[in-house]
């Protein structure tokens, strides 16, 4: 049975890369018919930021990705924060100290910063493991005799529990998207499982609970990568089966260079949140949702990042890249971030949404539309959302269906009205008046058949018309905007033109 786990840490908003990793291991999941688990790091507690856990419980709820165990959802792994689980941690960090897999260190801040200083001095990198744990300086179990660690322990020292890391082994670790890789365990940290606060670090308490939660797969971003060593080498300290695992390839900028950031949207005037974040210092950093993009938008932008089908087609919803999703068609290399690719798809999603719920929306942001009946804003939305990406676009481009002009483009005017554009008008004004049964099959009959009868240039009836109309030379068809304001209201309109 597929298991895989969404382990954001809640030290503030989740960023896309965030939604990216939720995304990816909620589509292999549901792929093998697996589960989605929700759980919280939050063992930092100098880096936990209030709200952070709602915001991602929010965020994907929003992209309709919901968790199938996670805090306070069938919790029969939990809990699922692992601030209660602290109590359960130690254990294991003693029980590596027992098989002598870790060790106590007991120094100081200070001392390991002349330690690093030292070692800099000299152009080296000072690396806490075997090249240095036993040489003296450092003042650990591995240098002190039990009875000194114990006395320590008693006295109430300070101390972490560090992971003893192996000398001249080369490590062989695969992961799904990457291959095999080798390292050397030389290069390795003894790593830090267990702080003097009492909490166990990041890699003890990921180990631990992913082992206790029977994850199966490990998804999660790349920068996570260096640390896939010492996971490794945690599970065959427990002699425990570890997960498999795949690192997503990194985000990057839209330029192409380094890394996105949290702080690119908003420098570069697009979200990289998926709702907004108002930050405990007040500021607002904007979000997918605020700014007028449909969930299933950013779903299907966010799994390209990465991944494709191997086809050309683009067009997913969350249902067919569960059909489609396999970890095997996701690159290595970095993916480029473009926002213009998050606008087409919204376009996209925009024109299969229902006329009528668009509408709902468009009424319920634009003032000037709180009287009007919502089925006459639908049919206006109908009309123009062709050349809509968002929501917000509507207004410009259908509040003639809305009030009439108060002014007139001025090169329209320019291009539009000639000499005899009044009488023109005139005459428009009769056929409209003749048009008894009102609708747009009829108005075009009555009006282009007086056009070809009459052997007049199409311009100079359609310009000004339009102008009366719009106020411009764009917008959707004269013949349904006519018949949309309806009789009294167009005549009104070229009356006011040729005044
Ligand atoms: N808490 C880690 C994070 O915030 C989880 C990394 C992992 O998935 O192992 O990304």
């Amino acid at each position: 049975n597929v298991r895989v786990r969404f382990a954001p840490s809640p030290t503030g908003p989740l960023h896309i890369g965030g939604v990216r990793t939720a995304l990816f291991n909620y589509l292999f999941a549901k792929k093998h018919g697996g589960d989605f688990v929700l759980r919280i790091e939050d063992t930092d507690q100098n880096r936990y930021v209030e709200g952070a856990e709602e915001y991602i419980v929010k965020s994907l709820d929003w992209c309709g990705m919901s968790f199938d165990e996670g805090p306070g959802k069938n919790e029969k792994f939990g809990p699922y924060r692992q601030s209660e689980r602290k109590h359960l941690y130690k254990q294991y960090a003693d029980d590596l100290i027992a098989n002598g897999k870790a060790y106590y260190a007991f120094d100081t801040s200070e001392q390991l910063d002349a330690e690093r200083k030292g070692h800099e001095a000299e152009g080296k990198t000072f690396i806490y493991n075997w090249h240095n744990r036993a040489k003296g300086r450092l003042v650990n179990s591995l240098v002190l005799t039990e009875a000194e660690t114990k006395a320590k322990i008693e006295a109430g020292d300070d101390y972490v529990i560090r992971f003893k890391s192996p000398q001249d082994e080369t490590l062989h670790l695969t992961d799904i998207i990457r291959g095999n890789m080798k390292i050397d365990t030389n290069v390795l940290d003894d790593k830090i499982l267990f702080k003097s606060d009492g909490m166990p670090t990041y890699h003890l308490a990921n180990i631990v609970d992913d082992h206790l939660m029977e994850i199966t797969h490990v998804i999660r971003g790349e920068e996570w990568l260096p640390s896939l060593a010492l996971h490794q080498l945690l599970y065959d300290a427990f002699g425990w089966d570890a997960p498999e695992f795949a690192h997503l390839p990194l985000i990057l900028k839209p330029t192409g260079k380094g890394k996105l950031s949290k702080r690119d949207g908003d420098k570069m005037g697009f979200p990289v949140f998926p709702l907004e974040y108002t930050a405990p210092d007040g500021t607002v950093s904007r979000g997918y949702k605020e700014d007028g993009y449909f969930p299933e938008a950013v779903v299907n932008f966010l799994a390209f990042l990465g991944w494709n089908p191997g086809t050309e087609q683009e067009i997913f919803s969350l249902e067919q890249l569960v059909a489609d999703f396999d970890l095997a068609r996701v690159n290595k290399a970095g993916a480029r971030f473009d926002p213009d690719k998050t606008k087409w798809f919204n376009h996209h999603y925009m024109q299969q949404q229902l006329d009528l719920n668009l509408a709902e929306q468009f009424k319920a942001t634009q003032p000037e539309l709180a009287e009007m009946d919502v089925n006459y804003i639908a049919l206006a939305v109908g009309l123009i959302k062709e050349r809509a990406t968002f929501v917000s676009d509507f207004w410009d481009l259908s509040h003639f269906f809305f009030t009439a002009p108060t002014s007139y483009d001025e090169k329209a005017s320019k291009k539009a009205l000639k000499e005899d554009t009044a009488d023109i008008m005139n005459s428009v004004i009769e056929r409209v008046n003749a048009t008894d049964d009102f609708t747009v099959e009829n108005l075009q009959t009555n009006i282009k058949g007086w056009i070809t009868d009459n052997e007049i240039s199409f311009g100079k009836v359609m310009m000004p018309l339009r102008l009366a109309l719009v106020g411009a030379l764009q917008g959707p068809d004269v013949f349904d905007i006519m018949y949309m304001i309806g009789k009294t209201e167009t005549v009104k309109r070229i009356e006011t033109l040729i005044k």
